[in-house]
């Protein structure tokens, strides 16, 4: 399989002011202002800063100016956009044609059309929370994050993001709960600020930026490998002799034809509001990345939605396939998604080391907060980005491993171990830290991923999660992030509201700091995360090592999680079992999908290349007896060899098919292809070239 790549690139529109077109398919503020009537903005923009239900009042005037400048903008039709549990996004398609009685036709949008919509809901997954009798879904304008339209071959559609639930209420989707966490953490990150005598007009802000990984290979090489398009991953490929051994490709010059591409997704998301900023060449031969500047959690979840669409559809119109699986190609780095977070309130963000004493005193509180809510919720954390392909990729020495720590950097790490010693003398830079008196020593602004290793690291003024797949929804890992650091502020708050009126506020503050610190303090490290030595010191210091989805989704059903989202209201004992079962089901389907594959690739590509070459060689020994050769000759060895292999394959493929049948376990199913790709990878190095159908990973990797 080789054939050359149809490099042409499609015309790009050039230049024009991208700044002035920034946003030009959001109905956003500036838009609502000027195609709403005055009042009207008002509530509507009341409604969207509070996070208020908006008044029905004004529904219908909202939904008519939504709907005007959709049509001015060439809109038809106008969806109710929804994240349910499946991990991608939802939409059903209605235009804003009516008939009258007189038999004329109108294009018109109703309020209650805006608000609430009402999909047949029966397909999606509810894990057992609603009976299919009862199908019935609804989904919520969501106002704090803003329609748009999106724009797809020509066609545009008016996008209204919302949140979905079943007919009783429960939810089914992922923005529902991501929204009860912001307004918890919100809640609590203003109780904590006043105990510091902070008091702010509206709620706290939790920031996301989200840096997106993915791979672009040739569309020719795509359409040619069924696992690729069914799976999203190679089941069968050797490593190329070159991959990223040169270190070459990391931050290397962008080749053209990418860079094309490049420019036309930056477009495309501007024009949707999204501040795209970095793009580069990843780690891996193919692969690149793509960040935007920092929003608000609900929005950046949104808009890495929307990311991960434009990327498929920019990338299809430039002859690519986008891949979006953790690990796309074995034994080649994987993607992942690094979940840039952080908390601010006014104009303070709470991460950020200040530079007076009292800033710094909330810094300190917020980081310790952090740290108590990690190590007490590791588990959760991790069941937050748990899924049949991330499973390839953690804990494959080029991501974060399964274990969840923290990583501070080392004068940071000191500044803790200070403030747990309270008082004491000692330290590497010869000075303690008294809360509420000291500023910090500067700290580096880790811009440059001083250590790549960690899953969980502060860098500069927000964490970094980086365990994260490429493919996943962020609201998961967000959810969780935002209601463990609620209960730890929520304590913190309590405590310090409950202090003596003649107490010494900073004294007890930084005994409470000491005692979060001594009881938590096992989730930091520092060192390599990839070494055998931290798999066993993690084991020591008792933290989870949940390496395979099902083990990582377990804590959902666990009492003392399930209390966490309760006290907070963000699931209900319901909601969170039935998660457990939806993604456990779909990790099930995934394997299930993965082991039918490998075995019909085995069978249909595999098997007839390599008996075809066997046929081949056996040619070759025709012709070598001809001219006298003999049975014992190295060609005939070589045949005996590949015979070998060709029969290896049979038998495992058989056993594969066997064990499907039989629904075996799936370990055991996983580990039997793993063995039948081990002699196929083996085998693909052996045959002819010219037999063999599957593009090779030194194509797929290296031409574009
Ligand atoms: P690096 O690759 O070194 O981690 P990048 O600049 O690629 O750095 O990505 C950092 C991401 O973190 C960007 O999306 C950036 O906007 C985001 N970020 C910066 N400050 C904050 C903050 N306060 N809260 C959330 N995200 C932030
Ligand atoms: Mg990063």
């Amino acid at each position: 399989m080789a054939e050359i790549a149809d490099t042409n690139t499609p015309e790009i529109e050039e230049g024009g002011n991208f700044i002035e077109e920034f946003g030009c398919d959001v109905f956003g503020i500036n838009t609502m202002s000027e195609y709403l009537p005055k009042p009207v903005f008002k509530k509507l923009r009341e409604t969207m800063e509070t996070g208020k239900a908006l008044d029905s009042s004004i529904s219908d005037d909202v939904a008519h100016a939504m709907k005007t400048w959709a049509m001015e903008r060439g809109a038809t039709h106008y969806t109710h956009w929804f994240m349910p549990l499946t991990g991608a996004t939802a939409e059903k398609h209605d235009s804003f044609l009516e008939t009258c009685a007189n038999g004329n036709v109108i294009a018109r949008f109703s309020g209650k059309n805006l608000i609430m919509g009402e999909p047949d809901a029966s397909s999606f997954p509810s894990g057992g929370l609603r009976s299919t009798a009862e199908a019935r879904g609804y989904t919520a304008w969501d106002p704090s994050s803003p329609a748009f339209i999106k724009r797809a071959n020509g066609v545009a559609t008016l996008y209204i993001p919302t949140a979905f639930c079943s007919y009783t209420g429960e939810v089914l989707d992922k923005k529902t709960p991501l929204l009860r966490s912001m307004q918890v953490l919100s809640a609590q990150a203003k109780r904590l600020l006043k105990c510091f005598d902070k008091d702010f007009e509206g709620g706290a802000k939790v920031t996301l930026g989200a840096e997106q990984e993915y791979f672009l290979i040739d569309r020719r090489f795509y359409v040619q490998r069924p696992d690729l398009m069914q799976t999203g991953r190679t089941l069968f490929g050797a490593p190329p002799q070159r991959h990223q051994q040169l270190e070459d490709h990391y931050f290397g010059a962008i080749k053209p034809r990418i860079l094309a591409f490049m420019a036309d997704l930056d477009r495309e998301l501007w024009r949707l509001g999204i501040p795209a900023k970095t793009r580069h060449n990843e780690v891996a031969p193919a692969q690149f990345e793509v960040a935007p500047i920092f929003e608000e959690v609900n929005l950046a979840v949104d808009h890495n939605m929307l990311i991960m669409d434009a990327l498929k559809r920019i990338a299809e119109k430039h002859n690519f396939a986008c891949l979006l699986h953790e690990k796309p190609f074995a034994g080649v780095n994987g993607s992942g998604k690094h979940n840039n977070w952080s908390i601010s309130v006014g104009d303070i963000n709470l991460l950020n080391p200040g530079n007076d004493p009292h800033q710094n005193a909330i810094f300190l509180t917020s980081l310790c907060a952090v740290i108590q809510a990690v190590d007490k919720h590791a588990d959760l954390l991790r069941s937050a980005i748990a899924g049949a392909g991330n499973d390839h990729r953690l804990g494959a020495n080029e991501a974060p491993p399964a274990i969840i720590s923290m990583y501070l950097g080392e004068q940071l790490a000191d500044i803790v171990e200070q403030i747990e010693k309270g008082q004491a003398k000692t330290s590497k830079h010869g000075k303690t830290i008294k809360i509420g008196a000291d500023i910090l020593p500067e700290l580096p602004c880790d811009a440059t991923d001083r250590n790549r290793t960690s899953p969980f690291a502060f860098t500069g003024n927000k964490f970094e999660f980086r365990a994260a797949g490429s493919s996943q929804s962020c609201a998961s890992p967000n959810i969780v992030l935002n209601t463990a650091v609620a209960e730890a502020f929520d304590e913190i708050a309590t405590a310090l509201e409950n202090l003596p009126k003649n107490a010494d506020f900073h004294a007890e503050l930084q005994k409470m700091l000491s005692s979060i610190i001594k009881k938590h303090k096992k989730i930091i490290f520092n060192g390599n995360n990839y070494g055998d030595e931290w798999k066993k010191e993690a084991a020591k210091r008792g933290l989870p090592n949940l390496r395979t989805t099902p083990e990582a989704i377990k804590p959902l059903t666990e009492a003392k999680n399930i209390a966490l989202f309760e006290k907070y209201g963000v699931f209900n004992r319901a909601e969170m079992l039935s998660r457990h079962e939806i993604f456990l089901e779909e990790y099930e389907r995934k394997i299930g999908i993965e082991a039918g594959l490998s075995l019909k690739l085995a069978r249909t590509h595999i098997i007839p290349a390599v008996a075809a070459y066997l046929k081949e060689l056996g040619g070759a020994l025709e012709t070598e007896k001809m001219l006298g050769g003999t049975k014992k000759s190295k060609a005939a060895a070589y045949a005996a060899k590949i015979s070998a292999r060709l029969n290896s394959l049979i038998e495992i493929s058989d056993n594969l098919e066997t064990q499907i049948k039989k629904a075996e376990k799936l370990p055991k199913i996983i580990e039997t292809m793993a063995e039948l790709r081990k002699v196929a990878d083996e085998v693909e190095g052996e045959v002819s070239n010219e037999l063999w159908t599957l593009p090779k990973y030194c194509e797929m990797l290296f031409v574009y």
